[in-house]
């Protein structure tokens, strides 16, 4: 389950809160001092934890009871509130073009989940917004990667355009987005070549495909179980990419949250999507009101 080991130290923590009918500046402390630590093991980034204890902690002294609220819940409130915000306070969006099709370029290391999350991506825009996706197989180095798209579209029952591993990528991606105008398809899905690494061939590759086909979004899939090198990771690609948004996948198998928790502040890029298994439906809009409901119970 997401989250689990920072879910259950931070509830014990503000458990300790719950009851209380004054708040001192000493149980803020204590609190803050426990939330620092469950956000480090977390492996939370060094510095994010820092600002995130500090402003808990300025608006924690001092509450009074307002409302319905004791001081004790009041803090629980606020630490809630806080982690909401740190992953990005209101649900980002996906962007729709004005004039179809919406391109989406998906970029990532391989292994990240790319085209897995291409399909999936595809099948949640058909089912819950009543879309017409392409997939586009953009990974000429990989035959295994061409296939594995096609795989994943017949699976799913959605068109993928793909032409081998002869031609250039920025020529494919040109004709697919062609294409999806004559068959009046909504959304263009480019699943990019992945490294293992990121490097400078990478790099340029991409840089390339997104100045020729000016992309409507650009998602960075980071796997949300390698912690700080996915926030690492969605650095560089930002510096280099200017990326829209982030997909963080398999969430379901982080139990720390780390990288869900770092990446919006680090990037200043809001998680669109968290994948939450390996099912071509597991994959949900990231919700981070939610989330934090989650981490904190
Ligand atoms: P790519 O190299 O980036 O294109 O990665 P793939 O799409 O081939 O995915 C790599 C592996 O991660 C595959 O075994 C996927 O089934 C798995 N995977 C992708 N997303 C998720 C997820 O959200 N949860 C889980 N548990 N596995 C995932």
């Amino acid at each position: 389950m997401a989250f689990e080991g920072l879910a259950d130290r931070l509830q014990s923590t503000i458990k300790k809160m719950t009851g209380k009918g004054k708040v001192s500046e000493q149980d803020v402390k204590e609190m803050a001092r426990e939330v620092r630590l469950a956000l480090l093991e977390a492996d939370v980034n060094f510095k994010v934890v820092k600002d995130f204890v500090k402003k808990i902690k300025e608006r924690a002294v001092g509450v009074e009871v307002m409302e319905s609220l004791t001081p004790g819940q009041q803090v629980i409130k606020i630490v809630k509130e806080e982690l909401t915000v740190l992953m990005g306070g209101e649900q980002s969006k996906i962007a729709v073009s004005e004039r179809p099709p919406t391109v989406i370029m998906m970029v990532g290391l391989q292994g990240a989940g790319k085209t897995t999350t291409s399909g999936k991506l595809g099948n949640l825009l058909r089912k819950k917004h009543n879309r017409k996706p392409l997939l586009v197989a953009c990974d000429v180095y990989r035959p295994a990667a061409v296939d594995q798209l096609e795989t994943v579209g017949n699976q799913l029952g959605i068109p993928v355009f793909s032409q081998g591993t002869e031609k250039n990528p920025v020529d494919i991606a040109n004709e697919a987005i062609e294409h999806a105008k004559q068959e009046h398809l909504d959304y263009v899905i480019i699943d990019t070549a992945g490294r293992l690494h990121v490097d400078e061939n990478l790099m340029g590759e991409l840089t390339q495909i997104k100045a020729n086909i000016n992309p409507d979004e650009i998602f960075l899939v980071v796997d949300a179980m390698t912690g700080q090198d996915a926030v690492n990771v969605a650095e560089t690609f930002d510096q280099t990419l200017d990326i829209t948004g982030v997909v963080l996948t398999k969430l379901d198998g982080d139990t720390r949250g780390g990288a869900a928790l770092s990446i919006r502040a680090v990037t200043d890029k809001p998680i669109k999507f968290a994948g939450m298994g390996e099912k071509l439906d597991e994959l949900e809009a990231f919700h981070p009101e939610r989330m934090a409901s989650r981490i904190l119970g």
